[in-house]
């Protein structure tokens, strides 16, 4: 874990200290050496979260996007009483995983029912195959009459399989830390995996990295991923019903125009 508490404050390890796990108050040790990046560990055991992954570089780096107090936020469901240590959890109650390694889908869904409302970033550089079979699904990507969204067939090409069927937004992240100096490299947008299907395709959207952090901080992100989708998904409305409702009028003069439902407009009448 990157935080534990010393002295009632969450804080990162350095060596020597001991810390409190604020999940299950048993005490930490500061790990700091050169092979891992500065954590705290449980003693005797990995973590008192089966969930956890050890963290990399990459996971900090997303995390220091956030202010402390939304970064390992202990979570309980008040029915079963499991506790889990959400990545971020936001003042807004969207709840930010990190996924490095590779997670099943039964792990995955069993995640997704505990959070709820939440969001998964991938790091789409896991195996060496990732990128390249990205960019080769990329050459396939259908353009929508939305900037930035791609109506994308034959989806198991281009991600992982595990991930296809989330109840909620992927986010797959291939931007490997510092090694990306072209601006207008792919690997600076993030790549969302909408959970709707239209036919047979996919929606993908590609978001700036800051637009979806920033989204993401404000609160905005879940509503606007709510309406993408009930805009995509919701039939759109039938013509009859756009026809106004006859309107009973008392007038001197004959009317000018009569209106054509076929047309779904008022016609002017010929004079005869
Ligand atoms: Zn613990």
């Amino acid at each position: 874990m990157r935080y534990a508490i010393v002295n009632g404050t969450k804080t990162e390890a350095t060596k020597g200290l001991k810390g409190i796990c604020p999940s299950c108050r048993s005490e930490l040790i500061a790990k700091c050496g050169e092979r891992k990046i500065n954590h705290w560990a449980h003693i005797g055991v990995r973590s008192c979260d089966p969930w956890w992954e050890p963290e990399t570089e990459w996971h900090r780096t997303w995390k220091s996007n956030y202010p402390v107090e939304w970064q390992e936020v202990f979570l309980t469901d008040e029915e079963t009483d499991e506790k889990h240590i959400a990545d971020i959890r936001t003042s807004h109650n969207l709840v930010v995983e990190f996924q490095h390694s590779y997670l099943d889908k039964a792990e995955r869904t069993s995640r997704e029912r505990f959070y709820k409302n939440m969001v998964w970033i991938v790091d789409g550089t896991r195996l060496k195959r990732d990128y390249p079979r990205f960019l080769k699904g990329r050459e396939n990507f259908r353009n929508t009459n939305m900037r930035g969204i791609f109506k994308v067939d034959l989806i198991e090409e281009v991600f992982p399989e595990n991930w296809l069927t989330s109840s909620v937004p992927v986010i797959f992240d291939f931007k490997v830390l510092g090694t990306i100096d072209n601006i207008n490299d792919f690997r600076n947008l993030l790549y969302c995996l909408i959970p709707v299907r239209i036919g047979r395709y996919a929606i993908l959207a590609e978001i700036p990295r800051k637009a979806f952090i920033n989204a993401s901080i404000d609160g905005s992100w879940s509503l606007r991923v709510q309406e993408f989708i009930e805009n995509l998904t919701q039939p759109k409305p039938e013509r009859q019903n756009q026809i106004p409702e006859p309107q009973v009028q008392v007038r001197k003069n004959e009317p000018s125009h009569y209106f054509d439902p076929r047309k779904n407009k008022f016609i002017k009448k010929r004079r005869l």
